[in-house]
């Protein structure tokens, strides 16, 4: 299917083109690592309003409406635009401090977190408690204007170079699980707030580290959204992300199966075939998710999206492997998109808890 692009969107495509060094996609295999550049791309593309196309200029946009934004991030994956250095910055944090912070919180902290001056961490997950995020244990007790806080934080991506950690606590013990947790705006640079990079077996620049939290003293002011109401602030948070990540999965896929589709081994033929439907389903779920987001209806493709987009990514790139034959141990890239894969069908909810969300909530199944 071919469209034509929209103004804005030629226009996001014009300014691509100028941003990128002339030997981009030549050395693609370089840049793409290139942290000085990834830098410039964020900053350049916060000032021309790239950054949330459809926020308003001051906050990193231009007021567009989210089908041009989603036709933007798609030419942006499609073209390999370099890719943001502080994913969780713009894409997960930011969303949550414009729609829950304080005047005074979106004024600080809203700018250098979309130009990428400061970087932001994800504490969310802990170590009895991935998956069931309900259960976090790490608590914030209330000592007057400040909260005390105590716990452990486990795969918190970039923590180490990061300013800002949105942090996950307890504040209500006495609540039923979901009801009695805060969001907390914490400065890891705080007294009692200790962070240690895990040594990764991926050649990914997004190391995960553990925080650790020894009474750590956390101002009122800093809490974001309302006290007890953390699992909407996460919710809210994340739904922006989830809106738009199978753009970067499908786009992923039609890589992986372009380094396929020349295979002459007949065994692969049906993987492949099958692989091609699902790709085209993904892409079509997509834009059937934007029109029901665009017309005020439910989404419940979010779920479909994230399994479908993830588990197809993850089968291209074994295709792939399967078709390259025993060379396939030694490419490097190979290995590394490999294990990226394997990535996504972990974070942002694993595969097997998504298939129990859409077998519970929506084909109505029994609780198993
Ligand atoms: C690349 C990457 C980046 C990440 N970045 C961050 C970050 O920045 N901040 C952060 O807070 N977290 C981050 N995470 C962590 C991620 O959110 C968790 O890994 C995820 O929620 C799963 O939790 P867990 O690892 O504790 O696994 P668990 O929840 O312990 O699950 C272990 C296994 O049990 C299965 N399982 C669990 N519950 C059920 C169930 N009810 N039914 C069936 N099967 C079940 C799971 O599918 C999985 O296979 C990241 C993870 C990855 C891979």
């Amino acid at each position: 299917m071919t469209t034509s692009l929209t103004a804005p969107v030629e226009e996001f495509a014009e300014w691509l083109t100028e941003f990128l060094p002339d030997d981009y996609y030549e050395r693609y295999r370089q840049y793409r690592w290139d942290i000085r550049l990834r830098r410039e791309y964020q900053r350049a593309a916060f000032e021309a309003g790239w950054i949330q196309p459809t926020w308003p200029r001051e906050h990193g946009g231009r007021s567009l409406n989210l089908r041009d934004a989603m036709e933007i991030r798609i030419q942006a994956a499609l073209r390999s635009a370099p890719k943001l250095p502080n994913i969780a910055g713009p894409n997960v944090a930011a969303p949550g401090i414009r729609q829950f912070g304080t005047p005074e919180q979106i004024d600080r902290l809203l700018v250098p977190l979309l130009r990428g001056d400061e970087w932001w961490a994800l504490g969310m997950s802990e170590p009895e408690a991935g998956s069931d995020f309900a259960g976090l244990r790490t608590r914030a007790e209330r000592d007057g204007d400040l909260f005390r806080v105590n716990g452990h934080k486990i795969w918190t991506t970039q923590a180490h170079e990061s300013r800002w950690c949105t942090l996950y606590a307890r504040t209500d013990p006495d609540a039923p699980k979901h009801r009695g947790i805060s969001c907390l705006i914490l400065d890891l640079h705080s007294p009692g707030v200790r962070v240690e990079p895990i040594r990764m077996a991926s050649a990914s620049d997004e190391t995960f580290c553990e925080v650790f939290l020894d009474d750590v003293e956390v101002p009122v002011d800093n809490l974001l959204g309302p006290c007890n109401g953390g699992w909407n602030v996460a919710l809210a948070s994340l739904h922006h992300e989830r809106q738009m990540i199978w753009i970067m999965n499908w786009v992923e896929i039609k890589r992986g199966l372009d380094s396929v589709r020349g295979t002459r081994d007949p065994g692969n033929y049906a993987e492949l075939g099958s692989l091609l439907a699902d790709a085209e389903a993904l892409r079509a779920t997509g834009y059937r998710a934007l029109n029901n987001e665009l017309t005020g209806r439910p989404t419940p493709e979010a779920d479909i999206l994230k399994l479908l987009g993830s588990v197809t990514l993850q089968r291209v790139w074994d295709l792939s492997a399967a078709a390259a034959g025993p060379a396939s141990t030694g490419d490097a890239d190979l290995l590394f998109e490999r294990q990226d894969a394997l990535a996504a069908t972990i974070y942002g909810g694993t595969s097997e808890v998504q298939r129990n969300i859409i077998a519970e909530r929506l084909l109505g199944l029994p609780k198993g």
